[in-house]
């Protein structure tokens, strides 16, 4: 009885001692891959989130670049004061070809448990969940939120920075079109989106353009698409906007044949970085929040190798392995209607 009742005390024990060595006691957060307006309101949830649940956090600079070279800074509450309202990333963020590698990630979860960094929430694309998920293996706690202008995550129906990127996009588009159809202008204007078309298809329909090129759809035909010019200039129409997904590529050129094509004159615009700058969106505002928010409480109900997602109108998560899985496509009844209404 007394041998039992020793064997339960120990068991007892080392329950608890599972329990405190499982507890998060501070949580690190990096931005990793492109950056996007909307990844402060995210940091700063987390920080402020973690703070207010007595945890202690710490920034890591220039993403997993950064988690190598051990650039890792504590943050305060107040560290995050008035950076909900700007673009781009107070932790800066950065590309880094050795967390691809084996030895790479052996060496970012060293370094991880070095600082006591027990739980990690990385703010990035695909490729910085396929790094989450590897220190997740290895054992650090991680969880992912979907940071993309590209709005290409596969799981998720929103990512932090789409809105304000297709609202900046949107308003240029407004721009060149006004001068266009002073000049009679065809316009091609190339939006991001080097493997995602969702920029361009949404700046599509809300820029009322005549044709939408997307990286999905390559397939387009130049000979079609210049008769059309034709035609609609011989019904009246003073401009003709082509909206051109960076994956499509040579706007130039295109420009150049079009014109020539067609006796139409035809400019190119390139919108460029200036999509991934500027202040967030009250949406990116308010769903980054909500989802750095929850990136903490997840880590603190013992969650790990988790993607934060909006789906459905709800805020949802994802095993990383099941998200990284998923295949996101164009809807085509969303594209359909976006050529409808360009008739
Ligand atoms: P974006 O949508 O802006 O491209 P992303 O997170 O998908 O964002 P990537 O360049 O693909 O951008 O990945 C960011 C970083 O994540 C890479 O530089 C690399 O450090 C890490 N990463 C990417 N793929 C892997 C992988 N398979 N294993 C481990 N780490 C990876």
């Amino acid at each position: 009885m007394e041998k039992g009742g020793n064997e339960m005390a120990e068991a007892n024990k080392k329950v608890r001692l599972d329990e405190i060595e499982d507890r998060i006691r501070t949580i690190g957060v990096l931005t990793s891959g492109g950056d996007a307006p909307g990844m402060n309101a995210a940091i700063r949830a987390v920080v402020r989130t973690a703070l207010a649940k007595g945890l202690k956090v710490r920034g890591i600079r220039r993403g997993y670049h950064g988690l190598l070279k051990e650039e890792i800074i504590d943050l305060s509450a107040r560290d995050v004061s008035d950076t909900i309202q700007r673009g781009g990333t107070i932790l800066q963020t950065a590309r880094c070809q050795a967390m691809r590698t084996e030895e790479g990630q052996q060496k970012a979860a060293a370094i991880c448990k070095k600082y006591g960094i027990d739980g990690l929430v990385v703010i990035g694309g695909d490729g910085s969940f396929a790094g989450a998920q590897r220190l997740a293996n290895l054992g650090v706690k991680t969880i992912g939120l979907p940071g993309t202008i590209d709005l290409d995550i596969a799981c998720t129906d929103y990512t932090i920075g789409f809105d304000t990127a297709v609202n900046t996009a949107m308003e240029a588009i407004d721009k060149i079109r006004d001068t266009s159809t002073s000049h009679e202008r065809c316009s091609i204007i190339e939006v991001m989106g080097r493997d995602a078309g969702y920029l361009a298809l949404w700046c599509g329909i809300a820029n009322g353009a005549e044709c939408i090129l997307m990286p999905e759809e390559r397939n387009y035909n130049e000979e079609e698409l210049i008769e059309d010019i034709l035609e609609n200039k011989k019904r009246g129409k003073k401009n003709y906007i082509i909206i051109n997904a960076e994956g499509i590529g040579d706007s130039i050129n295109m420009a150049k044949r079009i014109e020539e094509a067609t006796g139409i004159e035809t400019r190119a615009s390139i919108i460029g970085h200036m999509q991934r700058g500027g202040s967030p969106t009250c949406k990116d505002r308010v769903y980054a929040s909500t989802m750095g928010a929850m990136a903490v409480e997840l880590l603190l109900a013992g969650k790990s190798n988790r993607v934060v997602g909006y789906q459905h109108g709800a805020y949802v998560d994802f095993d990383i392995n099941e998200a990284l899985s998923m295949k996101k496509k164009i809807p085509a009844h969303q594209y359909e209607i976006a050529k409808l209404l360009a008739l």
